[in-house]
């Protein structure tokens, strides 16, 4: 394991690694090819250790809540995870922001963080990913030998349905004469029945091989299934696309047991699932809880308590409430004048008087009135509407 300092964390699509290279051992992991230009040892695993601050500073620049996801470079959930911790910080900081999240992970570890999955669910959506490869759990303890169980996995999707946390199964690899068959299939479907997924990948039925996940794989192959290096080389040559030669029989069966059973099926439609957050549903909840932060916050006289109010402050509403400030002029052109910040910089700073944990909040009748360095926010305290935005001075 080593440290680094990276210069930026989310994707133009908000996924993230807060690690590189993976412990888990997969035979199969396409993570390990020469493409995605590694140089150093894929079980050498990176920490970056900066990404919870990079995150946090993404988090507040953004103007609109998103869904925030882990990246296919890595588990989130590595052993190493247990002390290290990048993956609850993030969590962590997607929870007080009120974003949404979703984890693809094959690791029971994900259950040590039930706690924020569900509170981020319940202010915006939280969706885990779970890989589930190989009914067989001798096949699977060798194809998968550094991370839980397949049994152990469903459990985890039982755990998961039971704390209302949504779930979606991803089928792939698998591999050609090795769990291409009809029984993995329908043992990995009865799971996903019982769990109650909400959505289904596979991505056709099959696997990729490219230099550098091909040699490690021909070795593996080599060590557990004789003969089996000879028979892909002659079957699929050089090719990057492997497709199982059942692959017709088994992908008709996912689909349809995908539609009798109301699971989001295709990648078109599992990815828009995963990535959208209806602020419609969300917004009711995230006021609340912004406004008895605050109350709490001004009832209890504890202005040196950390900043939970970000909640409140990243709402759509009160940010649609300060854009409007800027358009109307309604006391921001003061603060400009007096501050010398840009149109841009006067939501920024309004949160910042929000969200500080040496800003005064008082109630007055109808309105908070939050004060920070001579400069007052006046919020109507039903409807969050910034009324007005000036300097004392
Ligand atoms: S868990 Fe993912 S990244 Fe890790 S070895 Fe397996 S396939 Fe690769």
């Amino acid at each position: 394991m080593h440290y680094t300092d990276v210069k930026s964390i989310l994707s133009p699509k908000n996924g993230m690694n807060l690690y590189r290279g993976c412990t888990h051992g997969c035979i199969y992991c396409d993570s390990r090819s020469e493409c995605y230009g590694m140089t150093y040892t894929f079980e050498d695993i990176e920490v970056k250790r900066n990404a919870p601050q990079l995150l946090e500073e993404a988090l507040r620049k953004k103007r609109r809540r998103c869904m925030i996801g882990t990246g296919a470079m890595s588990d989130p959930y590595l052993p190493l995870e247990k002390t290290e911790r990048l993956t609850r910080k993030a969590l962590e900081l997607i929870d007080r922001y009120g974003f949404g999240a979703t984890l693809l992970t094959k690791s029971d570890l994900v259950l040590r963080d039930l706690d924020l999955l569900q509170s981020i669910h319940r202010k915006a959506k939280c969706v885990v990913q779970m890989t589930m490869t190989t009914f067989d759990e001798e096949l699977c303890r060798i194809i998968e030998p550094g991370v839980a169980a397949t049994r152990r996995r469903f459990e985890v999707l039982m755990e998961l349905k039971k704390a209302g946390i949504p779930t979606v199964v991803w089928m792939t690899p698998i591999l050609p004469f090795i769990n291409d068959t009809e029984e993995n299939i329908r043992g990995i479907l009865d799971y996903c029945k019982e769990a109650e997924v909400k959505g289904l990948l596979t991505f056709g039925i099959g696997m990729t091989l490219r230099s550098g996940n091909r040699e490690y794989f021909y070795k593996k192959l080599d060590e557990h299934f004789p003969e089996m290096k000879r028979q892909y080389m002659r079957t699929f040559g050089s090719s990057y696309g492997i497709h199982s030669p059942n692959g017709k029989v088994l992908g008709k069966l996912v689909k349809e047991f995908c539609k009798q059973n109301d699971v989001i099926y295709g990648t078109e439609a599992v990815f828009s699932y995963l990535n959208t957050l209806d602020e419609r549903e969300t917004q009711l909840s995230l006021f609340e809880l912004g406004g008895s932060k605050i109350e709490e916050r001004i009832s209890n006289h504890a202005p040196a308590r950390p900043p939970k109010a970000e909640e409140f402050c990243n709402s759509e509403l009160l940010l649609a409430n300060l854009e409007q400030l800027h358009t109307t002029e309604l006391g921001a052109q003061r603060i400009r004048n007096n501050l010398h910040l840009d149109v841009d910089d006067v939501i920024d700073w309004c949160k910042t008087v929000i969200c500080s944990p040496t800003s005064k909040i008082i109630r007055k009748g109808k309105n908070w009135y939050i004060t920070m360095d001579g400069c007052t926010l006046t919020v109507n305290a039903t409807s969050y509407t910034v009324i007005t935005a000036h300097s004392n001075t």
